[in-house]
């Protein structure tokens, strides 16, 4: 049997398969979540005209202090016609434009209004409360880099910039596919031996999540000919995902039919405890994970290697998971051979961030590690973690 792959060797070669997918361009409003493929540059400057930072009146500062003459209003997307002169004021809302002439804003609270008057006691600045045309950015610098996801703000900075398509990566094209005998999607009734299918559902939706369009097939039999079909037609997408089936038993079929359909394997079996037996190949351009199918092995191989390879189909950069610092909470024993991951609750104690193991660490106990917000990495080797140790974590829930 081939030995253990380390878990840095395993991500290493899923990351040497993935490459970026091709770019196509996208209206801004269904962009939210892709990732740009080149950077965005401003169309404008932005602001595009001088504008005003408060409610007030425009004045020239040199006035001030003075009781000057309200001459008209410039109203947001309603400018005043004409240029300011001495001695003369303009009723201003906050992102109108400053009227040429005028040189400072005086906010509202700060004035005594009369008829046709307004008195200002205090003096004023050239430039107060006067956003400058271009001072957020300028007509043709970069509101939004290349390889970053469109979250709101960026998208808003683009919007703003008046862009209206954006140059992104295609969203990957995932086929998520559970293999089992066994199993009964939910709603069904369970005859002896049958349990409930959760895999397909658990990575499907992690998967939408992680950006990609996810096609999730009807759990297969433990059947070569059905399998056969079907993992043929889910190899038409850039990744197709299996659970189940791959490791040693006498009904683990998977990794021999994908072989026969033509999958070149790249790695099986990882030293990772859960997920021991996951599966990785290509055919093509075609990536191919098969997880195991006890659901944490799934869930874990999901965060570890699925996900990780979705993030550089999409073009990010770091893809792998991104784990932050903690303390464990209690002493935990290494184990050997293999990098354990933990499920575990998170809370802040203090300046500290301790993650306290949920009890029931095998990998067949899904309502345990639902329980968790936190997968724990444990490096493999000798002896015990202490209770205060620092380790690192994955962020499986926000609450
Ligand atoms: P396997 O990897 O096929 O040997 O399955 C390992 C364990 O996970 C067995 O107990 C299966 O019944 C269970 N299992 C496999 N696939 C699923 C699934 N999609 N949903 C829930 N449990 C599963
Ligand atoms: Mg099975």
């Amino acid at each position: 049997m081939a030995p253990l792959l380390t878990l840095e060797e395993a991500q290493e070669r899923v990351l040497g398969h993935a490459r970026r997918l091709p770019v196509e361009s996208v209206p801004i409003a269904g962009a939210g979540g892709r990732v740009t493929a080149e950077d965005v540059r401003a169309r404008v400057d932005l602001p595009p005209f001088a504008s005003s930072a408060m409610d007030g009146f425009a004045v020239q500062a040199a006035d001030l202090p003075g009781t000057l003459h309200i001459v008209g209003e410039s109203a947001a997307g309603t400018p005043f016609g004409g240029a300011l002169e001495a001695g003369a004021a303009v009723a201003i809302s906050t992102g109108a434009v400053v009227p040429e002439g005028a040189d400072a804003v005086v906010p509202i609270e700060n004035v005594r209004r009369r008829d046709n008057t307004v008195d200002i006691t205090g003096s004023s600045e050239p430039g107060a409360h006067v956003r400058p045309r271009g001072g957020d950015v300028a007509a043709g610098e970069v509101v939004v880099p290349a390889g970053v996801t469109l979250t709101p703000a960026r998208l808003a900075a683009a919007a703003a910039a008046g862009v209206a398509e954006l140059s992104c990566v295609r969203r990957p094209r995932v086929t998520v596919l559970a293999t089992g005998s066994e199993l009964v999607e939910p709603g069904g009734s369970l005859r002896p031996g049958q349990i409930y299918e959760t895999n397909s559902l658990m990575l499907s939706t992690a998967l939408a999540a992680a950006g990609a369009e996810v096609i999730t097939r009807r759990p297969v039999a433990d059947d070569q000919p059905a399998l056969r079909e079907t993992l043929e037609r889910g190899l038409g997408a850039d990744v197709l995902v299996t659970s189940g089936g791959v490791s040693v038993g006498e009904h683990d079929l998977v990794r021999a039919v994908e072989l026969e359909l033509g999958v070149e394997e790249i790695f099986w079996r990882v030293a990772i405890k859960p997920g021991k037996p996951v599966s990785f190949g290509v055919r093509g351009e075609t990536l191919v994970f098969g997880l195991p199918g006890n659901p944490v092995s799934a869930l874990v191989g999901c965060e570890l290697f699925v996900k990780p390879a979705l993030r550089a189909l999409r073009g990010l950069g770091d893809p792998l998971p991104r784990f932050e610092p903690g303390r464990l909470a209690v002493g935990l024993r290494r184990n050997e051979e293999r990098d354990e991951f933990v499920r575990a609750r998170s809370r802040v104690d203090g300046e500290v961030l301790l993650l306290e193991p949920v009890a029931g660490q095998e990998s067949h106990m899904i309502v345990r590690a639902g329980a968790a917000d936190a997968l724990v990495h444990i490096p493999r080797g000798n002896g015990e973690l202490a209770a205060g140790s620092t380790v690192r974590w994955l962020r499986l829930a926000v609450s």
